[in-house]
């Protein structure tokens, strides 16, 4: 008989490691403590060094305590998706339960919780969404608003309605109306109208604020003096490293440091912090790549992605130790800063970027660019790698360059296009934007903006008010408005399938693959899937195809290899196996959601005429006009702007041309694009085109 432990045995020696885990943890020893402050306080700031179990532990703390009796929940929100995931999945197993029952999480596409969840993680944005359905958010004892440094602004938004929701909680049943008071015509049940807050029974709600950085004071100065408690952490000293020149390419200034590292340093995994998805992807390959020229007794290297649009299960695997004798060296997005800790970490590498938004109100232009990260960034970011034991932090740029940068990162409210918020407030009945109670105001100039935005996609009607039904609807569908807009209008324009399918994939990054040392090859079989029209109708084509093969297959039996096969066909073709799936389950979800308003989904079939038309019709705001010069002219906005490269436009340059995504790096590009025919502009959008004649 082979000899080895039963699994009840290797069950039992998992809890007790955990268990042992736990009580390691910085904050175990003032669970006491925490608890009382909880009881004595309304409000509780909670500051703790990354790592101290804040995110994983004070919930379960809670539980322990009777938070969660009657059926009431604790909720815990995260800024991130990925976040919520992982710290769930942790948190059930820590547990031991099956994730979904008592602990689970939900996040926009992706639910999984059940009536008997008590403690639920899930993204700011989920819960002012739930806010819309449950105006007093009334299944939860305790809602905890974690990483509340990083000023999302979700999370900005959130702090202020929760403010709000506590205060109608704490009044007696009868004295609430203090919030929401828009309420649909025609009997039909509206979300997030704050009504039924009158007379119903409803507890005391307990706000829990927690963060990484050290400053509470802004949190508790906006909570009116509420007290902040402090949580010791354990770091260790870590070695600083800069560049003695500035790099012209971190990228590659990265990767030499992976394998100096590698080669050179004591074991221990390194954490790399890079910009986005295409950059990961990117690295991931050249890492594996140049291990091919290494002899065989150093290529125990093993890279790792991590970030937000990953698969789920593929973001567990940063967090499993490596195989035997591997360094596993995670490629992560600012999302390793402080919403997760991996375990093992010793090395940093920082090139000191990060993917920010930012936004000209004036001009009405919105883009993501890849600027220097914050001091406050960069510290947390070594922090990482001091966690277990001593470690290096190796920042790909002068020490001198470290002094410019600027302390700390401007909350999101400052810099983002604010449509999308407003349409969410006004839902809930908040009609006064500019009054309202924000922690830090964004610019009247950005709220104008939005307000005339919103007007002009038809969810406000002209006196401010969210119109009926469209603004209703818009604010129903969990997307930005000028894609909520186009599906309603594509359910006008009988191409609502199309609409959804380029709604999904232009949610997601990267949807073909491009691997350097492959580019010819890329590029011929990418011509197999464009159209002349442009990148919508690309990705319609893509989809399309994807689809059919999938059908064919599954009708062939083979329905348990359905995965297999995607992974194949997406290689074949130089698609993004990982894009693609996340863009078919997005299309699942947003499906569902019109379904639910009453929208039938009819396809145009071939008329693809008629779904540019509503293309047109829908991203009338984001139209642009080539000049004699061969560059273009954003009508809204009156920038100059280039046809991105990766475009199957690029060369075509059309003379007008509706877009996606404007974005700045050495030029302003815009990125997605259909071509149209100027003259629907007027005919389609006439109460904006002809207004400016
Ligand atoms: P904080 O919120 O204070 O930053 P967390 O509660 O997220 O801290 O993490 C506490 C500890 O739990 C960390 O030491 C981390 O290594 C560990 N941990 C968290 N998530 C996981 C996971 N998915 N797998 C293994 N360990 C984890
Ligand atoms: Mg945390």
């Amino acid at each position: 008989m082979v000899q080895g432990q039963s699994p009840t045995a290797s069950r039992f020696s998992t809890r007790q490691k955990i268990a042992e885990h736990r009580k390691s943890l910085p904050i175990a020893s003032v669970e006491k403590r925490l608890i009382e402050e909880v009881n004595n306080n309304d409000i509780l700031i909670i500051v703790g060094e990354t790592g101290s179990g804040k995110t994983t532990q004070l919930p379960q703390f809670l539980f322990s305590a009777g938070f969660c009796r009657e059926g009431k929940m604790v909720g815990i929100t995260q800024p991130r998706r990925i976040a919520a995931v992982t710290v769930a999945k942790r948190v059930a197993q820590e547990c031991d339960v099956p994730l979904g029952q008592r602990v689970g999480y939900s996040i926009r596409f992706d639910d999984s919780t059940s009536s008997s969840t008590r403690l639920k993680y899930m993204t700011d944005g989920l819960l002012l969404r739930e806010a819309l359905l449950d105006p007093l958010l009334s299944r939860y004892s305790v809602i905890i608003v974690d990483e509340a440094h990083d000023r999302t602004v979700h999370t900005d938004v959130l702090l202020a309605l929760l403010k709000m929701i506590q205060r109608a909680r704490s009044k007696p049943v009868n004295e609430r109306s203090e919030i929401g008071n828009a309420s649909g015509e025609n009997g039909v049940q509206r979300n997030g109208v704050l009504r039924g807050c009158q007379g119903r029974k409803v507890s005391p709600l307990k706000l829990i604020i927690m963060s990484a950085s050290l400053d509470a004071r802004v949190f508790s100065e906006y909570f009116g003096g509420a007290k902040a408690v402090h949580v010791q952490g354990r770091q260790f000293p870590v070695d600083i490293f800069y560049t003695a020149h500035p790099e012209s390419d971190y990228v590659d200034a990265a990767l030499v440091t992976i394998f100096q590292i590698h080669l050179e340093e004591k074991p221990g995994d390194i954490l790399v912090f890079l910009t986005g998805q295409d950059e990961i992807e990117s690295v991931e390959r050249l890492v594996l790549e140049r291990l091919k020229h290494l002899s065989e007794d150093k290529r125990k290297l093993q890279p790792l992605a991590i970030f937000s649009a990953l698969p789920s299960e593929q973001q567990m695997r940063a967090f499993a130790p490596a195989e035997n004798g591997f360094r596993k060296v995670i490629l992560a997005t600012n999302i390793a800063e402080t919403s997760i800790t991996i375990p093992g970490i010793r090395y940093v590498i920082d090139p000191g970027f990060v993917k920010a938004r930012t936004y000209d109100p004036k001009k009405g232009m919105e883009s993501l660019d890849v600027v220097p990260a914050s001091k406050a960034q960069t510290l947390q970011r070594s922090g990482r790698a001091g966690r277990e034991g001593p470690g290096k932090c190796f920042r790909l740029y002068p020490e001198s360059e470290f002094a410019k940068l600027e302390d700390s990162t401007k909350p999101e409210i400052k810099r983002c296009n604010l449509s999308n918020v407003i349409l969410q407030l006004k839902a809930l009945g908040i009609d006064d934007i500019v009054g309202f109670d924000f922690i830090d105001k964004p610019s009247r100039g950005a709220i104008v903006k939005a307000l005339a935005e919103l007007r002009l996609l038809g969810a406000l009607t002209d006196d401010g008010k969210l119109d009926d039904p469209v603004g209703y609807q818009m604010s129903r569908l969990p997307l930005d408005p000028v894609y909520s807009r186009a599906l309603i209008r594509a359910n006008q324009f009988n191409c609502l399938e199309e609409m959804l399918i380029t709604v999904a994939m232009l949610s997601v990054e990267s949807i073909f693959y491009d691997p350097r040392e492959k580019r010819e090859e890329a590029r011929t079989s990418r011509n197999h899937f464009a159209s002349i029209e442009g990148d919508h109708l690309t990705y319609l084509s893509v989809y399309r195809e994807l689809d059919e093969f999938l059908e064919k297959k599954k009708s062939a039996g083979g329905a348990n290899k359905i995965d297999k096969s995607m992974k194949k066909w997406c290689i074949n073709n130089f698609v993004n196996n990982r894009s693609l799936k996340h863009a078919r389950d997005t299309y699942r979800q947003i499906r569902e959601h019109v379904e639910q308003m009453g929208f039938n989904v009819s396809s145009c079939g071939n008329d693809l005429l008629e779904f540019r038309r509503c293309l047109a019709a829908s991203f009338f705001l984001k139209a642009a006009q080539r000049q004699l010069d061969g560059t273009y002219r954003a009508l809204e906005s009156g920038e100059v702007v280039h046809i991105h490269p990766t475009s199957v436009l690029f060369r075509a340059k059309p003379e007008c041309v509706i877009f996606d995504e404007l974005m700045q790096t050495s030029k302003k590009y815009i990125k997605n694009l259909t071509r149209i025919d100027p003259l629907w502009l007027p005919e389609l959008a006439p109460h904006y085109y002809k207004a400016e004649e």
